[in-house]
């Protein structure tokens, strides 16, 4: 008889939508979380498109703490304000979030079981009756003990936010400066009207990212926003920046989401959207698996037929911004000025889906 429970490591908010998905399918599903309170301490921001939010059936209009409608791009002086209608993401409180994730699981008949660190020897033990979820982030134990390749890029971040009253309330301001923070940018977000996150994240992992973050508040721009403004939180943190080789194990019914897997976007470092949707595929299948024996390796395919292309986008995009100086990267700006770019993303642009801006602008142009 072939195992008909689940236990999955990690209760943020990958391993969290899977367990909704699976203990709602009547499979016995058990979350194992190191922290007391998961979600608890999470040094990452929470900005999500809301088309890629309604994809995943959580209330989150709990947990907003902001609306979004634009950003600002700066790079040697020069700026592109993308703005649109409508707001087109928002800022979640990401310890809510994890809460609402959480209720959702355990309303569904998922067991969490809090402050339990698994180890390689405890994960094996229980791969013996159970399937596996590795939701255990970048540096996942699940994904080590199986052999299951390694993510070859990431980003060192560091964030700290800052009572002050913010004056565009809902733009998000994006700073790119591959000499300063290589590999991404830094960013000041609107997390509420009066709280402001400064934050920088970069592929350099010689430096210290507190330092990097130093250097941003010196510039002129932050400073001004700042005044003297005290952070109120803070910390450092990674950011997968590339897929791990391989994100299930057939034989030995083991899958891999969210961070654990890298199912990150390049561009912004975003990993909400594209983890918890694959979360669900990976529901899905264990549910085919236990029922009808359908092979789990199937989890990756559908993975890649979805988010393949945009993921690749993601990363070419990013390097495409990462080999630029901050003078080739102005220069950009101001042609795609020119070109009436930031009219044109601020109606037709998307966060999550590359592949269909690009449609949108060759449809555009054709017309
Ligand atoms: C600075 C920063 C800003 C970000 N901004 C955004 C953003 O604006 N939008 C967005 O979509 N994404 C953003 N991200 C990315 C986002 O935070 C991640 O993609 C997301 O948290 C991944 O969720 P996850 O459930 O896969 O992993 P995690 O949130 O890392 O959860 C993993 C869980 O596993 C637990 N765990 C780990 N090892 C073990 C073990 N051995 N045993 C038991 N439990 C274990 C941990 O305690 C943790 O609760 C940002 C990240 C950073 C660092």
């Amino acid at each position: 008889m072939g195992k008909e429970s689940v236990a999955i490591v990690g209760a943020g908010t990958a391993g969290l939508i899977a367990a909704r998905g699976t203990a709602s399918s009547g499979m016995a599903t058990t979350v194992y979380d190191q922290k007391r309170i998961p979600g608890d301490g999470i040094h990452a921001s929470g900005i999500l498109s809301l088309t890629g939010l309604e994809t995943l059936g959580i209330d989150y209009t709990r947990a907003i703490t902001n609306t979004l409608k634009g950003a600002n791009l700066h790079a040697a002086g020069k700026t592109m304000k993308i703005r649109s209608k409508d707001p087109v993401a928002v800022v979640l409180d990401r310890k809510r979030l994890n809460e609402l994730c959480m209720e959702n699981a355990e309303k569904a008949g998922a067991r969490i079981e809090v402050g339990r660190r698994m180890t390689g020897r405890e994960i094996d033990h229980l791969s013996r009756r159970s399937i596996i979820v590795g939701a255990d982030g970048s540096v996942s134990t699940v994904a080590s003990h199986f052999g299951m390749g390694a993510i070859r890029s990431y980003s060192i971040t560091y964030k700290q936010e800052y009572n002050v009253d913010v004056p565009e309330p809902d733009v998000v301001d994006l700073f790119f400066d591959n000499r300063s923070w290589p590999g991404l940018f830094a960013w000041l977000c609107p997390n509420a009207k009066d709280l402001v996150e400064v934050g920088v994240g970069t592929t350099a992992h010689s430096v210290n990212s507190k330092r990097v973050l130093e250097k941003f508040l010196g510039m002129k721009e932050v400073s001004d926003r700042i005044g003297n403004g005290k952070p109120v939180s803070g910390g450092a943190s990674i950011i997968p920046m590339s897929r791990r080789k391989s994100i299930v194990d057939p034989k030995r019914e083991v899958l891999l989401v969210g961070d654990a897997a890298g199912q990150i976007k390049a561009t912004t470092g975003g990993g909400i959207i594209f983890g918890s949707n694959a979360a669900l595929m990976a529901a899905d299948v264990i549910r085919e698996h236990v029922r009808s024996g359908m092979d789990l390796s199937v989890y990756e395919k559908r993975f890649m037929a979805k988010y393949g292309t945009e993921m690749k986008l993601h990363s070419m995009t990013n390097r495409f911004y990462s080999s630029m100086s901050p003078k080739s990267i102005g220069r950009i700006i101001g042609m795609s000025k020119a070109m009436g770019m930031e009219g044109f993303l601020g109606k037709y642009g998307d966060m999550d889906r590359p592949s269909l801006v690009i449609k949108r602008f060759f449809l555009r142009r054709l017309a």
